[in-house]
């Protein structure tokens, strides 16, 4: 792979640092690229410049979003009383998608996993609690992470600090077969088991 230009290796290089991307995939899409119109590439480049200048974290849910606040903190017609939380954006789009949670969210931008080095304190679980102990207006806190390994230890640890701030806690319904992370679950799942969210887990 030495002969190639210089400026095609650097893509493919920055390309296999992608997570899911080996050099064989990144080689193809990087000759992908070469092979387009200059146009299409240079849409690319000024779509990644893009991510870091124009999205921002949301400062009181964190979400990803280009106004803060977020359109979705800034509707008043959602309930401000219950808030779902998830472990990330995708798992926010999923939710949404389905229609049926007119509440706020808090994205953790990640779940435990001692293994990858993330505990708590790397995910914003500490905001979290204090949004839940500041104000009376919190009711219920829905925990929708992913039944995964990491999904489950962030469940527990979250049902241990939000448990003493008295705000009922409840969590999605059996309907995400075990396993399955919420981005990837179909809407009626997701509508179905948000419906059916339960006190105590499954
Ligand atoms: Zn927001």
């Amino acid at each position: 792979m030495k002969t190639l230009p210089p400026a095609l290796q650097r893509l493919i290089d920055d390309l296999s640092r992608l997570p899911g991307i080996g050099k064989k995939t990144a080689t193809r899409l990087a000759l992908h690229i070469l092979r387009r119109p200059a146009s299409e590439a240079a849409a690319l480049a000024s779509d990644l410049a893009a991510l870091h200048s124009r999205i921002h974290l949301c400062s009181s849910r964190f979400a990803f979003s280009e106004d803060n606040p977020c359109p979705i903190c800034a509707d008043p017609r959602r309930d401000e009383g219950i808030i779902c939380v998830v472990e990330g954006p995708a798992d926010l789009a999923a939710i949404e998608k389905s229609g049926a949670f007119r509440g706020h969210y808090h994205v953790l931008h990640g779940a435990i996993s001692p293994m990858d080095g993330i505990g708590p304190r790397e995910l914003r679980i500490d905001a979290l609690i204090s949004r839940l102990r500041a104000g009376k207006k919190v009711r219920e806190l829905v925990i929708a992470t992913s039944s995964t390994v990491p999904g489950e230890a962030t469940a527990a640890y979250l049902m241990e600090k939000a448990g003493p701030t008295g705000v009922k806690i409840s969590r999605l319904a059996c309907g995400i077969p075990m396993g399955m992370e919420v981005r990837h679950a179909d809407t009626m799942t997701l509508a179905r088991a948000l419906e059916g969210r339960s006190l105590e887990g499954c």
